[in-house]
């Protein structure tokens, strides 16, 4: 099969296509003829060895595809089934094996290509909302990198729960594609970013900060909050927060910040399916109008990369294996 592997640690040109043979599923695994793989920003950590991780490897958490065949042990997953994932693997290759019991039945109305490039991003979106902080209808919360994967989602739906959304984007088309997704305000960056904040909200700041983009944006992020918010720095697409003397959350208004990561709000069973069935609903019903931003084929994984990181992707970017 044909697959995309990490040959060491750096920038994209690091990631090569190589023929390797096609995987044989364990007794409790599932073989999966990948037909989409969603290229994430946590691909581009693991690769540069942000994350820790040990080349060669095939990259890729997230994908969709149908199953091809199944474990001795698994009754949960038959062969034909559609199904996708979000939980580690193998998924820039023409095949990959997967935990049967860690894969999510695709349901009708779902586009594979949906599945497999904004699952990740999908379920990031329900903890978001639903688990690292609450907010509730009537809210104003700060969402940083607007039109990127996780913001249009999160914006829309923060949007259709009720919840006024403020975004931060870098462009005009990025200001009409958050705009679309439901953002009430959109900001350029800036050092201004937490006074306009202020003025959006009547000085008080806002009760809920998203904070994916991290280096650049975090100090803003502490001076938007309002009093006894929460910031959720959820990751560093410019790069990591440098230390943070944590006395400082007393005078900037009771604050706490959280630094969550995905694995640690779908680990369990069962709540992993519930925020599946969520965001699938979700999508079936029209409540969230993912589309997928940029599909490349697997042969163009490191330009997958270098649009994700040079800030040129909107919405969530995938690979399209079986073109
Ligand atoms: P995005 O599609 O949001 O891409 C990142 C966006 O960040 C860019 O498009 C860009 O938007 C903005 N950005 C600002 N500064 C920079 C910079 N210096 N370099 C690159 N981008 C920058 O990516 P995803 O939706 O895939 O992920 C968003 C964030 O969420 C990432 O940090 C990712 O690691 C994190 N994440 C965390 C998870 C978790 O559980 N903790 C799970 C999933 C994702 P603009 O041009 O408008 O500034």
């Amino acid at each position: 099969m044909r697959a995309i592997e990490v040959s060491a640690h750096g920038g994209p040109e690091v990631l090569e296509l190589v023929d390797l043979p096609v995987p044989e599923p364990r007794s409790d695994e599932v073989l999966i003829a990948v037909h989409t793989a969603g290229v994430n920003f946590i691909d581009t950590y693991l690769r540069e060895g942000r994350y820790p991780s040990t080349p060669r490897y095939i990259p890729g958490g997230e994908g969709a595809g149908v199953v091809v065949a199944v474990g001795d042990d698994v009754v949960a997953r038959s062969v034909g089934d559609r199904v996708a994932w979000c939980d580690g693997g193998q998924s820039y290759a023409e095949f990959t094996t997967h935990r049967a019991e860690r894969t999510l039945p695709i349901p009708e109305g779902v586009d594979d290509a949906v599945a497999g490039s904004s699952l990740l991003r999908g379920l990031t979106a329900h903890y978001l909302l639903d688990g690292s902080a609450h907010p509730t209808a009537g809210d104003t919360i700060l969402v940083h990198a607007g039109a990127g994967g996780v913001g249009l989602i999160l914006t829309e739906w923060a949007t259709a729960r009720g919840i006024r959304v403020i975004t931060t984007v870098s462009s005009d088309e990025k200001e009409s594609l958050s705009r679309a997704a439901g953002a009430a305000e959109v900001l350029r960056y800036g050092d201004d970013v937490a006074e306009r904040v202020r003025t959006l909200t009547e000085g008080r700041g806002v009760p809920v900060v998203y904070d994916g983009v991290g280096a650049t944006t975090f100090e803003q992020s502490v001076a938007a909050t309002a009093i006894r918010g929460t910031i959720v720095l959820f990751g560093g697409a410019s790069g990591a927060v440098p230390p943070f003397d944590l006395q400082r959350l007393n005078p900037a208004g009771s604050l706490s910040v959280t630094r969550p990561t995905l694995a640690h709000f779908i680990s369990d069973p069962a709540e992993f399916q519930w925020r599946a069935d969520e965001f699938f609903t979700a999508v079936a019903d029209g409540t969230l109008t993912v589309n997928v931003g940029q599909l490349f084929a697997l042969e163009a994984a490191a330009d997958a990369h270098r649009a994700l990181e040079s800030r040129r992707t909107v919405g969530s970017t995938a690979l399209n294996v079986t073109a």
